[in-house]
């Protein structure tokens, strides 16, 4: 028996970096946009808010472990079986089930170069081995995933959109990638930002995860719903995968506020419509004027786009990121996803798009 002075946390656990959300608060500014953390700036739809406040007069009572109504609600929307979806404290709360789940020491989770850090913090926290594979062009690339996959593969992992690229891979690709797996392995389709994608080469994965034993997809409340404070997410995934998460999930993983929030957003399909129709309207413009500005902007299909800075001094990320913050313009810096010499800014309202776009413009001079 070896023994240790004190508890040690077993292997994996201290090789988790911890997640640092972004930054909310611009010290000075008189007015702060907090443009680091992809919500949407048209808040939630005013019947979720209704339904989370009818909820106050009843806080003795345990919510619904099962969010039967909600799962009710969500597959009535999407026209799926109830059984099969299983919903989580933010999706988060089921990416890390999946890897609790499904990996276990000396196996191995694959993820993308620039994919969402949740990925590896599930796989190490499971005990498993974090792989990552090259993209191109900040883009999931299939065949670098697929040289990876091997006996030893338990999941592989893919935001699609990816957060922070706002790149996707269309579905051709993602059924290629699919395709190119063993039946042993799980691939998690990992949808966060699917409501706003507009490209009809695009698919969220819903079909996938309904005719194949081993594809889930996931989707949250965060985004687009404007319900990033109450944590909702919810996973489609074939009945054995459904049975396994069900059994190690917390019994209440979902609060009633919660439940009562989220099946009033999802049957507000017009708010949606509109969140959507905003970001399809400013994405462009954001994209095209900070371009102008000869600052490199990743095409996005999501409600954020990366923009590149230049490796001269007075002009880097970290020099713009000062700059935007002085003037209470937040943005994301992505140097732990790998991406130093990026920022990732979050589409919001108009008047707080105009103002990164202005600053940017100063910015850029000021430096010449
Ligand atoms: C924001 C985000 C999520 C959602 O997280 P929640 O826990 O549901 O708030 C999931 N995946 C990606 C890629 C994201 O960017």
């Amino acid at each position: 028996m070896t023994t240790t002075s004190r508890p040690v946390p077993r292997a994996g656990i201290l090789d988790i970096e911890a997640y640092v959300p972004g930054k909310s608060s611009a010290p000075g500014a008189s007015k702060v946009h907090k443009l680091s953390s992809n919500e949407t700036p048209l808040g939630p739809s005013r019947r979720a808010v209704e339904a989370f406040k009818s909820i106050a007069g009843h806080l003795e009572s345990y919510p619904d472990g099962a969010a039967t109504k909600l799962r009710e609600a969500i597959a009535r929307r999407f026209g799926l079986d109830p059984q099969r979806i299983v919903c989580g404290n933010g999706s988060d709360d089921l990416l890390h089930l999946l890897a609790t789940a499904y990996i276990g020491p000396g196996d191995e989770g694959i993820f993308t170069e620039h994919g969402f850090l949740v990925y590896k913090i599930a796989i190490l926290a499971a005990g498993g081995k974090p792989v990552i594979a090259p993209e191109t062009h900040l883009t999931a690339n299939v065949d670098a995933i697929l040289a990876l996959v091997s006996e030893k593969t338990k999941i592989v992992y893919i935001a699609n959109p990816n957060n922070p690229t706002g790149t996707y891979l269309p579905f051709s690709e993602i059924k290629r990638l699919h395709a190119g797996m063993p039946p042993h392995a799980l691939l998690v389709l990992d949808a966060a930002y699917g409501e706003y994608v507009n490209r009809n080469d695009y698919s969220a994965g819903l079909e996938l995860a309904s005719a194949c034993e081993n594809v889930v997809m996931t989707r949250t409340f965060s985004k687009i719903h404007g319900l990033a404070a109450l944590r909702i997410g919810w996973a489609y995934a074939p009945e054995p995968i459904c049975d396994a998460l069900n059994r190690i999930r917390g019994p209440f993983n979902l609060n009633a506020a919660a439940i009562a929030a989220g099946i009033a957003a999802i049957e507000d399909t017009a708010h949606v419509e509109m969140a959507a129709a905003h970001n399809a309207k400013w994405v462009p413009w954001v994209t095209q004027e900070i371009s102008a500005l000869g600052l490199q902007v990743t095409p996005s299909v999501a409600n954020f786009v990366l923009i590149h800075f230049p490796q001269t001094h007075g002009r880097t990320a970290v020099d713009a990121e000062l700059y935007l913050t002085a003037r209470g313009l937040v943005l994301r810096n992505v140097g732990s996803y790998g991406l130093p010499h990026a920022l990732r800014m979050t589409i919001g309202a108009e008047e707080a798009n105009r103002l990164v776009v202005a600053a940017l413009s100063d910015f850029v001079k000021q430096a010449e």
